[in-house]
């Protein structure tokens, strides 16, 4: 199904901003006035940027600024989500998509959780036709951004029939 992603980001956003009220966090959006169409499981993607939000949380300290916005390109759009935390080392960034990995078991601990959520966002993502990434800057933050095409390989595929 089509969605305007611009509304659906709104409409995390809001449910976010309610829910972390007592945390200090300011969310900032950098999202256009107008629509953008795309295709997208709605439920899945929402599975996605929940968890790219929530870990941006969970590793910003009280204060932070988390900023969500979007890049539009002609063939899609990227979705970047970027926080102001403790960041991850250069040489752990390409293992956080792995399946159970945490970066510091210590700090792990303490926050919960089972590593399994940028694993599965990692799939949706791709079986859209897209590709998630990272990047980060130790005790700077992180950015993480989703690039999806507005069409999704579903569609392209049963062009090639
Ligand atoms: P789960 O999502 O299953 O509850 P998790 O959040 O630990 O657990 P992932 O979402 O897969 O697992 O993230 C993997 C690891 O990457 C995290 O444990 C954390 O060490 C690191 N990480 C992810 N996002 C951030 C971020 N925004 N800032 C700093 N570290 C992060
Ligand atoms: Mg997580």
């Amino acid at each position: 199904h089509h969605y305007n992603l611009i509304a659906w980001l709104h409409e995390v956003l809001d449910r976010f901003e309610m829910m972390v009220k007592d945390k200090n966090i300011e969310f900032v959006r950098k999202l256009p006035t107008y629509p953008v169409r795309i295709e997208i499981d709605r439920d899945k993607m929402t599975q996605v940027i929940d968890n790219i939000i929530s870990n941006a949380i969970k590793y910003s300290p009280d204060g932070g600024t988390i900023t969500v916005g979007t890049d539009l390109h002609e063939d899609g759009a990227t979705i970047f989500v970027k926080d102001e935390g403790m960041g991850i080392p250069r040489e752990n960034q390409h293992k956080i998509f792995q399946r159970f990995y945490r970066v510091d078991k210590a700090r792990a601990r303490n926050l919960g959780g089972t590593g399994l959520g940028l694993a599965i966002a990692k799939e949706m993502v791709e079986a859209h036709g897209g590709t998630i990434g990272v990047s980060s800057e130790l005790r700077q933050g992180t950015m993480i951004t989703i690039q999806l095409p507005y069409t999704s390989i579903y569609e392209e595929s049963r062009w090639e029939e």
